[in-house]
């Protein structure tokens, strides 16, 4: 794929990226049948959670699945992206005080999930992080899990092997596209952005 207003073609590590992506669909499976664990019959919706994402590399898949969404839905999720902003300009520094709804969550579902970034992914179950320099790093399930499950925490989904090799893929394309900058963005945030390319 060639993305729309990009001179690069993304196409190679945005397939390498579905495959990582895979690879985690099939780590969060096992662990959420350990647990019996489903998002079905949620009461909350984690997507009006702000998170910060900080690859490019995930950024193109946001965009490569905002692109195929029907038309009426992208605009109306510019729309709901532009309020996103201004209300998390309120919050900057105190994210967790405030729930705003993913432009991309239609009537409580992803509307590119096939292209979700990894924390989309991966939230929800309890998991560890093996830092070379700052040691183990644990994450506990969301408030749901952690209210509902009774089992022992004996399946931490391992985020390492995918954080390093999202990592890895993130170098050998900023080293490719000669990207210098660092890369933090809600994805109402990368809506926005994508809009500035078609100046
Ligand atoms: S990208 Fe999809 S899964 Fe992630 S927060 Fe937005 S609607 Fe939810």
């Amino acid at each position: 794929m060639e993305t729309a207003g990009y001179q690069y073609d993304v196409s190679t590590y945005l397939d390498r990226l579905y495959e990582i992506y895979r690879e985690i669909d099939n780590e969060y499976n096992r662990a959420a049948s350990y647990y019996d664990f489903s998002c079905n019959g949620c009461e909350t919706n984690c997507c009006d959670t702000v998170f910060y994402h900080h690859t490019l590399i995930e950024y193109f898949a946001v965009l490569e699945g905002f692109d195929n969404l029907p038309e009426q839905s992208r605009m109306a999720a510019m729309e709901r992206a532009k309020a996103y902003v201004k209300t998390l300009n309120r919050y900057r520094g105190k994210e967790s005080l405030v729930r705003i709804m993913c432009p991309l969550n239609f009537n409580g579902l992803c509307g590119i999930y096939e292209h979700r970034p990894l924390i989309c992914r991966i939230h929800g179950l309890p998991g560890l992080l093996k830092h070379p320099g700052k040691g183990t790093r644990s994450f506990s399930g969301c408030k749901r899990f952690e209210t509902i499950n009774r089992k022992e925490r004996n399946m931490l989904i391992d985020r390492t092997p995918f954080y390093t090799q999202i990592a890895t893929l993130e170098g050998q394309l900023r080293r490719a596209m000669e990207y210098l900058m660092k890369f933090n963005k809600t994805i109402a945030e990368m809506l926005i952005d994508r809009n500035l390319t078609g100046f």
